[in-house]
């Protein structure tokens, strides 16, 4: 199978393919944007144009030999480096590489095989040292097929925080202070503020923005989904299709009876759902016992479950300044409307709120325990939120 054809970001596209074409286009890119938005996608893209045999000034022409091989993830000069667990029982540096390579590898043909499956990101990843040394590797030696090599470095703002040192981030430095010849990085950010300053700076930003909702629709409409469950799915994916494609429903096995499973995102947000819930109790143990269900250490694997629960409280915000329909959640409008009238909540202090998932989010990137954040998140966000119950209402 292949990737399945770049979507939107006819700006952009445009912008690249006409720079390509003046031979313009800087050798080290940053797209940056949205989480999920596309920019891995479009990063490949920018790779197919790079090495087609016959590039026009659209695109890439996408049925040359190179166009084909890109899109199948099988190009010898087209290298796609993406955050992965940390392999486990590599005794040496050489083993952690190999260990690296071989996992890269075996998502890369499981992209191949389902190029539309979203990858439930349990646990730490990162882009280690090991990682970037093979690619430096890669870097120095001479393009294998096309006349020339391309490098993308997927969520490069991992390449810090897994490391005690910045050494994995400097290997990756060193290509982008004097880039070979006829080499292209092409590195993608949905948090560059956690890049490192010299990396910014020896990249030319690209802002990839949120599709159009409809467009989102569009394609999920195009890949067999019903229209009730596209719309819903567009609507908390924030215009991201790879986003919109994690809150659907995915059937594992083709056997008759199986349940279709949620998709990874829709977990989150059912996960996130449970915090709000615990945020907006009259009692404190559903805030305990919301910690106790987290992992005890790799707090960084709760950005997305955060991210939830910000999307919740704007909605929370949107259902409580009178505007249920701007709430991207609509199926849970009904409760929060209850939940507004019952607590009394303001649009103001559901908003103040949101700055309290803001520092958790930025602990998170830090080395704090998961359990003591998240219970501690929902211990103050029940403060700000809950109006303590008045004696005559506790005695009835
Ligand atoms: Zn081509």
């Amino acid at each position: 199978m292949s990737l399945h054809p770049v979507r939107g970001h006819e700006e952009l596209r445009h912008a690249v393919a006409r720079a390509r074409s003046r031979d313009t286009l800087p050798a080290a890119l940053l797209l940056h944007g949205p989480r999920g938005v596309g920019k891995q996608r479009l990063a490949l893209w920018i790779a197919q144009l790079d090495l087609c045999g016959a590039p026009g000034p659209e695109g890439p022409c996408g049925t040359c030999r190179d166009c084909r091989m890109v899109l199948r993830l099988e190009h010898p000069d087209a290298h796609w480096y993406f955050p992965l667990p940390r392999p486990t029982g590599a005794s040496s540096p050489e083993k952690m590489a190999e260990a690296l390579e071989e996992a890269r590898y075996a998502r890369l043909s499981e992209i191949r095989e389902a190029p539309l499956q979203v990858a439930g990101a349990d646990g730490p990843t990162g882009i280690y040292l090991a990682a970037a040394r093979s690619l430096r590797r890669r870097a120095q030696n001479r393009p294998s097929m096309a006349p020339r090599q391309v490098f993308i470095i997927g969520d490069a703002e991992t390449l810090v925080p897994q490391e005690a040192s910045p050494e994995a981030a400097n290997a990756l430095l060193k290509l982008l202070e004097e880039p070979p010849r006829d080499t292209r990085f092409i590195l993608t950010s949905s948090e560059p503020g956690s890049l490192l300053d010299t990396i910014r700076s020896r990249t030319v930003p690209l802002l990839v923005k949120p599709l159009p909702r409809e467009e989102v629709v569009a394609f999920l409409e195009e890949h067999d989904v019903d229209r009730e469950a596209a719309e819903a799915a567009a609507r908390l994916s924030g215009g991201s299709i790879g986003r919109a494609l994690g809150f659907l429903r995915v059937s594992e096995g083709e056997k008759p009876g199986d349940d279709p499973e949620e998709g990874p995102l829709e977990q989150r947000r059912r996960e996130a759902f449970q915090l709000l819930r615990a945020a907006l109790s009259s009692r404190h143990g559903p805030a305990f016992r919301a910690g106790l269900e987290q992992k005890v250490s790799g707090a960084r694997g709760l950005l997305g479950l955060l991210d939830a629960l910000e999307l919740w409280l704007r909605d929370l915000a949107a259902v409580a300044s009178g505007s249920p329909e701007r709430a991207v959640n609509q199926d849970a409008v009904p409760w929060m409307t209850r939940k507004v009238d019952e607590a009394g909540l303001t649009a103001d202090a559901v908003a103040r709120s949101l700055a309290r998932v803001d520092e958790a989010a930025l602990q998170a990137r830090g080395n704090v325990n998961p359990q003591l954040l998240v219970s501690g998140l929902v211990s103050d966000l029940r403060r700000s939120l809950v109006r303590p119950a008045a004696p005559e209402a506790t005695r009835v």
